[in-house]
């Protein structure tokens, strides 16, 4: 059956939503890191990181940022980028850098994925707009971070598709939304709750301290992050496999698990990004999008 948001998606993409934006640069050691976000009544909706390393830049940010984002790449001379994951929140201008010559690199599946038109829900389109279909290429293992290289490590769980950088000279981890927050509390009806941990665990066998997280980066101390967050999402597990042994429903056990936040930033999303996702995920593993299902079933 065709989910309702496909049919109402050609709509909302033309719907003139009245977001603002934020856009800044900073230097952290020599990267250059964007941070933009949409705002609404001049509140900012979690951020986005987007990082310029020499003539790599990880990341695209969100479409309505398109200016100050081509704007910087150009000025650095970016002629690569390497996409963490498909989300339009990290694909939003790729397709805008491609058409100034920009190589566009991700993941076999993201390549695919980020290849067509993906239909997105509503909540989509208010926090982050569109992107483009850009024609990606399969990264290779080992990509320039300007003056070292940064090693692709495998980081599904929140997407499919989804990878990390590891620059070990640097110490630096770009991880994408492999973390996101060391207390998460709500999941994307799609996201792998074990291939999350997994990832957390891989990436906790590698040397770093600076996690460049693509919403709430740690300059310092992100190896703890990391660690903090798989201690948390472990503890989670097994109190969800032990309410469900007492043969708890999905709802009895996210109400005693305590922890669903009541903003409206939750409510908006219509029930896709919740705690009842995290449950559902660790319980029966994630629930993928029919989009998603067909764009990886078609050949590359
Ligand atoms: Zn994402």
């Amino acid at each position: 059956m065709t989910p309702l948001y496909h049919l109402l998606d050609p709509l909302w993409r033309h719907f003139p939503f009245p977001a603002g934006h934020t856009f800044d640069a900073s230097a952290f050691e020599d990267a250059t890191v964007l941070r933009m976000a949409r705002t609404y009544r001049g509140r900012e909706i979690l951020p986005v990181y987007c990082y310029v390393v020499g003539e790599t830049l990880v990341d695209t940010g969100i479409s309505s940022v398109a200016d100050e984002v081509v704007t910087a790449a150009r000025r650095a001379k970016v002629g690569r980028v390497v996409l963490t994951h498909h989300h339009e929140d990290h694909s939003g201008n790729a397709a805008r850098l491609a058409s100034f010559g920009a190589e566009v690199l991700a993941t076999d599946s993201g390549v695919r994925l980020v290849a067509g038109e993906l239909p997105r829900r509503f909540y989509q389109h208010v926090l982050w707009g569109e992107a483009d279909p850009v024609k990606a290429r399969v990264v290779p293992d080992v990509v320039p971070l300007g003056r070292f290289d940064a090693h692709v490590v495998p980081a599904s769980g929140h997407s499919v598709d989804q990878l990390a950088l590891h620059v070990p000279e640097r110490g630096w981890l770009l991880s994408g939304d492999a973390f996101v927050a060391e207390k998460i509390k709500v999941f994307r009806g799609d996201e792998d709750f074990h291939e999350s941990c997994l990832t957390l665990e891989r990436f906790l066998t590698l040397d770093f301290d600076a996690l460049l997280c693509a919403h709430r980066p740690r300059f310092t101390g992100g190896k703890e992050a990391i660690r903090a967050k798989l201690a948390w999402l472990r503890e989670l597990e097994g109190r969800v496999k032990e309410s469900r042994a007492k043969g708890r429903s999905v709802r009895r056990i996210v109400r005693e698990l305590g922890i669903e936040p009541s903003s409206s930033f939750y409510t908006i999303t219509f029930g896709d990004v919740t705690t009842a996702n995290l449950v559902r995920s660790i319980l029966d593993g994630p629930k993928r999008r029919v989009e998603v299902v067909r764009a990886l079933s078609t050949a590359s």
